[in-house]
């Protein structure tokens, strides 16, 4: 078996495990691949071993994944930061995104996805510790930014994601995630189709799943360490 089929196996059990310690069912939590600077051929590994759901960061990187992949039932989600001048291809590419953090770039989404495919679905990305260098709005923006974007024909909001700071102590790591579900059943008070948290990341999947994700994005753990990247430019 190759070790990207062997770490899938084992990213499931856990999740079905800590789901099992918290009173929760495996099937609500969705397991995102973090395949970003990662070839073509370990995505195909991971697609056979019945992996559907793929995360990218960087969006000419992800196009040439995404056009090799055509035809392939995957859902993809863009996870990076988001510049203006890259909402085009993002909402030509992708199912999700995750990393919607201001009114423009929404309305750059909606205003630019093709008629041909289903409104893009999106989840807007919250600064959970109000880390200067993060990008994200803080939990007192969710609600007037989410009323914004339900006017949006072509946008589904369907709820929010964060990317805590590093936290080595569990209950360190728990802190951040529970406000953000409580930001997240807050939202849902007003949001119908919001159903997903995105939080939890190879190193806090045990955490976020205690607090409620019900999306974790797991690169490291699945397809192993990346290199460090030299282009950031996405
Ligand atoms: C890279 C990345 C991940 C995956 O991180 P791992 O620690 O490798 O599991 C998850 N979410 C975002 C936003 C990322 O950029």
């Amino acid at each position: 078996m190759h070790n990207i089929e062997k770490n899938l196996e084992t990213v499931r059990e856990r999740i079905a495990r800590y789901a099992q310690a918290y009173q929760r069912s495996p099937q609500d939590i969705t397991l995102l691949a973090v395949s970003k600077t990662k070839p073509v051929t370990d995505i195909e590994i991971a697609l056979a071993a019945g992996q559907r759901d793929f995360g990218e960061n960087y969006v000419q990187e992800a196009e040439q994944k995404i056009l090799a992949m055509q035809g392939k039932t995957i859902s993809w989600h863009y996870i990076g930061p988001i510049q203006s001048n890259k909402t085009r291809r993002i909402s030509e590419l992708f199912d999700w995104v995750h990393s919607v953090d201001r009114y423009k770039i929404a309305r750059r989404l909606s205003e630019q996805r093709p008629s041909e495919l289903p409104a893009l679905n999106i989840l807007l990305q919250v600064n959970i510790e109000n880390e200067p260098s993060k990008s994200g709005i803080a939990v007192d923006e969710i609600l007037a930014l989410a009323q914004k974007i339900a006017e949006l024909p072509r946008v589904r909001l369907r709820g929010l994601m964060a990317i805590p700071a590093v936290h080595d102590d569990f209950d360190q790591q728990r802190e951040p995630l529970a406000r953000m579900f409580q930001a997240y059943r807050q939202l849902q008070q007003h949001c119908r189709d919001c159903d997903t948290l995105s939080m939890g990341m190879s190193a806090d999947m045990q955490a976020a799943i205690a607090e409620g994700a019900t999306l974790v994005r797991i690169g490291t753990a699945i397809f192993g360490p990346r290199a460090p990247v030299k282009n950031i430019e996405s």
